[in-house]
Formats: C-alpha cells, structure tokens, sequence
C-alpha cells in the first residue's frame, strides 16, 4: 500500500471548463495555457482531456512544448517566453513550436535562420504590464522586421493585462486602448484576454484568447466563487487520518504550541502537510472536509502533516478520508485562508503527491 495522499484528477471536468470558455469567447480561437506542468495537473492529461475543444497550448518553456510533443499533440504550441537562445530557435522550428517574440534578441535568433527554418511567431507588445513585449513606440519597427523575415505568414498580435482580475479597474481598458492604437494600421489577428478578462471583458475576446486559471476551475477574482461561473474544481486533493487522539483544555497542538484547546477536544492527523503541496501559512479554521463536513484546522501544518479539530463529528476515524480542496473546499478558498492564490498552490504541488485520473 503506498500513502494514499493523492491528487486526483477529472479529465471530463477539464474538458467541460474548456467548453466554457467556448461559450464565453466563441468567436475566439482558444490557446490553452498549460504551463507549470498544466498548473499542477499534469501536462499530458490536461492535453488530452480538452484537445478535442481548444486551437492550441501556450507553455513557458521548451522543456514544456517537448512534453506536449511527447504526448502526442499535434496542435500549434506557443512558447510564451519565446526563444531563449539561436539553438532554441532551431529546436522549435523541428517541432512546428510558435515563438511569441517580445525581445530585440529574439528577433536577431530569427533573423539568422535561414528563410526556410524560420519559426511562425507571435509578437508581444507591452502596453502597461511591463515584464515581456516591445514597447508600443517600438512595435512599427520590430512588426517590419518581423514580417520581412516571415514573408508568408502574418503574426499574431498579442499583450498580456496586469490588472484583469480588478473587474472595476480602468488599466484594463487603458491597455486595451493602448494596444489598438499600437495596431492600428497592422495587420494580423489579436490575442489579449487571460481567464479573468474571458469571464468579464468581452471587448478582449478577438481572436485568440488564452485561458489558464479558469480551465482548471478556478476563479481569478478575489470576490467571485469560480461557480459563479459553472466551472468545476479538476483536481481533489485527498489524504487520509492516520490518527485520533483526545487532547485537554488548555493543552497545545502542533509546532510552536500556536493552537490550544479551549474545550476538550479531539484532533485528527492528516497524512498531507506542507511537503505535499498544502500551504504552511493556512490560518487556523481553513476547512478540511472529513465524512462529509468541513472542520477547522488547528495548529500549524508541518512538512507531512496537518491537525484537525473534529470534536464536533465523532464520525471521523484513523482511515477516514480528507479532502484538502476540490469541490468543497474549493481552492481558492483554502489558497485565500493562505494569504496567497489558487495559482501558486497548484503550480507548488510536488511530484510527491501522485495524479491520479478521477
Ligand atoms: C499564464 C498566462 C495566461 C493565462 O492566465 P490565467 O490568469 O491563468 O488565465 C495568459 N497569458 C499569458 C501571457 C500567460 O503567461
């Protein structure tokens, strides 16, 4: 019997989130992002879960596009960062990999192949996040080069927003402001939108959009539960109680001694702890559901372990089931009890906790 902390994981929910993002956008192409080994899940599954709807798979690094080459994909695979050297360049032309290009170096790479092993490319304008892209006074410039280099194939035309997950904030507007008056007179299809701007900002959807968050059922807002949306958690992170024990008012549960029982109480060890990807700064209180019913965390997690107060349902034993996050509790909750996001916590989730198709 191996440990069975374990993360399973939906295909059938995979796929229905990426129907909905058919059904928000449906004019648009859909570009996957399934960088951070598919945010956790595992890239070949999320591949083969929603190839059937989506148009492409956008990753952050060669290693990632191999992978998806590996799993046989045969779809158009961006690499978000572009090339990171001439040998990458080379590398993703074998594989029909699409370099999206945001650096005066990239163009360089591009411009040294010859014509015919030349890469099909996206270019990335910065229009206000300030990370990757020309800027919008440099774009004329780096689009004829472009084009020069890639005569028969126009590039796609693309920005990334800071601010979509802040509904009522103006950036977003502004960038896309920015960007059509940078493209104005360019030809090529547009691509903006990342998951919070398909679920709020139609005006972004154009051509291509590029939903991450939202595939695998989250929401990338702070106020929004993600089944506001009718998207469905694709992973449930499961362990099991290893141990019960009864604890005295007054008496202290874990490192630090931070918890103390103001009742007589009865805690639960759950085998998952910070060593398998469930954040160390959950606060006390951040629910786990046990037979059926969310009890509070107590105490600080450790590496392999977490302590629940289960006082209140005697039905929980050594052998019962523990449910980190899934459906109930979602992970936004849990990553919101963590001071971080639902983001982080699925690209943290080590090797250590097998996926397994649920
Ligand atoms: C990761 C990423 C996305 C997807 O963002 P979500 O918020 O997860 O939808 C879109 N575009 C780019 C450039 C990205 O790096």
């Amino acid at each position: 019997m191996s440990r069975p902390t374990i993360a399973r994981v939906f295909p059938a929910r995979l796929k229905h989130n990426a129907q909905r993002v058919r059904e928000f956008a449906p004019g648009a192409n859909i570009m996957a992002c399934v960088k951070a080994d598919g945010y956790g899940h595992g890239i070949s599954t999320v591949a083969t879960a929603i190839a059937e709807v989506v148009e492409g798979f956008a990753v952050a690094c060669i290693e990632e596009a191999l992978a998806l080459r590996e799993a046989d994909v045969d779809k158009p695979v961006l690499l978000l960062e572009g090339p990171h050297s001439q040998t990458e360049v080379a590398e993703a032309v074998r594989h029909r990999f699409t370099l999206c290009l945001s650096e005066e170096r990239q163009l360089k790479w591009l411009e040294a192949q010859r014509p015919e092993d030349r890469p099909a490319a996206w270019l990335k304008i910065d229009t206000g996040m300030h990370r990757l892209g020309f800027s919008c006074d440099q774009v004329p410039q780096s689009y004829a080069r472009l084009r020069a280099c890639l005569p028969n194939a126009v590039p796609v035309l693309c920005s990334h927003f800071a601010r979509a997950d802040e509904p009522e904030h103006p950036f977003t507007a502004e960038q896309t402001t920015a960007f059509d008056h940078t493209v104005a007179s360019l030809e090529g299809p547009h691509s903006l939108a990342n998951s919070a701007a398909i679920l709020t900002r139609p005006d972004s959807h154009r051509d291509w959009v590029r939903p991450g968050y939202m595939l695998y059922g989250g929401s990338p807002f702070a106020a929004r539960r993600a089944d506001d949306f009718q998207l469905k958690a694709t992973m449930e992170f499961c362990a099991e109680v290893i141990s019960t024990r009864e604890v005295a008012a007054g008496e202290t549960v874990g490192y630090g001694g931070r918890w103390t029982a103001p009742r007589p109480s009865r805690i639960a060890t759950i085998a998952a702890g910070y060593g398998d990807g469930y954040p160390r700064h959950a606060r006390e209180g951040t629910p786990v559901l046990i037979e059926g019913r969310r009890l509070p965390l107590v105490g600080r997690v450790s590496m392999d372990m977490i302590t629940v107060d289960v006082t209140e349902h005697a039905a929980v034993k050594t052998g019962s089931q523990a449910i980190l996050w899934g459906e109930d509790p979602g992970i936004d909750e849990v990553a919101q009890g963590a001071d971080t996001i639902g983001y982080e916590l699925l690209a943290a989730m080590p090797r250590r906790v097998p996926r397994r198709p649920g």
